[in-house]
């Protein structure tokens, strides 16, 4: 009989900023459940954004995971030491047929948007729709645009996309209580960026490509991700990619209400270490 393997699962921050207690959860969470069901644990880096992300970040990173009791295998894997791996995924896809280039910027998407009439379209994160103007864009134009170095982004033809990968896509979604299959809608972002003007990939890209890479079989984190979970399914089934199991956990709150994120002004791991807060304190507040 062939052998089983073992459950694979991941954390993966990115170093833009030092932990709080909400990505303490989300690891100590996916620890738990590795150990739970016999499984690994890995560690991934996700530090596409090289202006954003820092070393200094990335190294108190590790120290507060390590401090926190979290065990992982080695080597860890860091996404800006893989963009070979990402461009292949977007080689194929552009080779589907499925990638145009878009020169918009932010405020040229918002003004076109204003000059529409009636209600426009927002993803679910809120953010409007992009409005797919470039889709068809003369050839030679665009040929000249790109040869004369005009900033660009990639994008996902949605609509064709769809029409390829099929509409009935979805995800199993575990939770304590047992689990529910949910229907993916990917359409709701409409067409999405895979590579940025500023990096040759994307969060959605990466993180499908490297999951698949890295055999992860169970996707555990904040429930903030739970939309992007469409596209990467469609990524997947476009990719001819595996398709793991998702978990996405509540948010942890901070007493005051609000998600408690980087930007808010929560305190960072680093600074309860630094108040002599004990790794047993933080797992007890979190219930582990
Ligand atoms: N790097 C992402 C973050 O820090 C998490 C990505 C994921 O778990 O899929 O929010």
């Amino acid at each position: 009989m062939a052998a089983v393997s073992p459950p694979v699962f991941r954390f993966a921050p990115s170093p833009n900023g030092y932990l709080h207690l909400g990505h303490a959860y989300s690891a100590l969470l996916n620890q738990q459940l590795a150990r739970q069901s016999g499984g690994r644990l890995l560690l991934r880096i996700e530090d596409i954004d090289l202006g954003r992300c820092r070393p200094e970040f990335e190294a108190t990173i590790l120290e507060d995971l390590e401090w926190l009791g979290l065990e992982w295998e080695t080597p860890v894997r860091r996404q800006s030491e893989h963009f070979a791996d990402y461009a292949a995924a977007l080689q194929r896809l552009k080779s589907l047929g499925l990638v145009y280039p878009s020169f918009m910027s932010r405020k040229e998407i918002d003004a076109a948007i204003q000059a529409s009439e009636g209600r426009w379209p927002h993803d679910p994160l809120g953010a409007p729709q992009y409005p797919g103007s470039e889709r068809e864009l003369n050839a030679d134009d665009l040929a000249s645009r790109i040869a004369s170095g005009e900033d660009h982004a990639l994008r996902l033809d949605m609509v064709k996309a769809l029409a390829l990968a099929g509409n009935d896509l979805g995800w199993t979604e575990k939770a304590p209580a047992g689990q529910a299959r949910i229907t993916a809608n990917p359409s709701a972002w409409g067409d999405v960026i895979l590579a940025r003007k500023d990096t040759p990939t994307s969060y959605h890209l990466s993180v499908t490509v490297d999951d698949a890479l890295q055999g992860v079989t169970d996707v555990v984190r904040g429930m903030d991700l739970y939309h992007s979970t469409s596209i990467h399914r469609l990524l997947q089934q476009l990719l001819s990619l595996p398709e793991p199991v998702y978990h996405h956990h509540p948010l942890i709150t901070a007493p005051d209400g609000p998600k408690l994120a980087k930007s808010a002004g929560s305190p960072s791991l680093r600074d309860m270490r630094k108040q002599g807060i004990r790794p047993q304190d933080i797992k007890r507040q979190l219930g582990f």
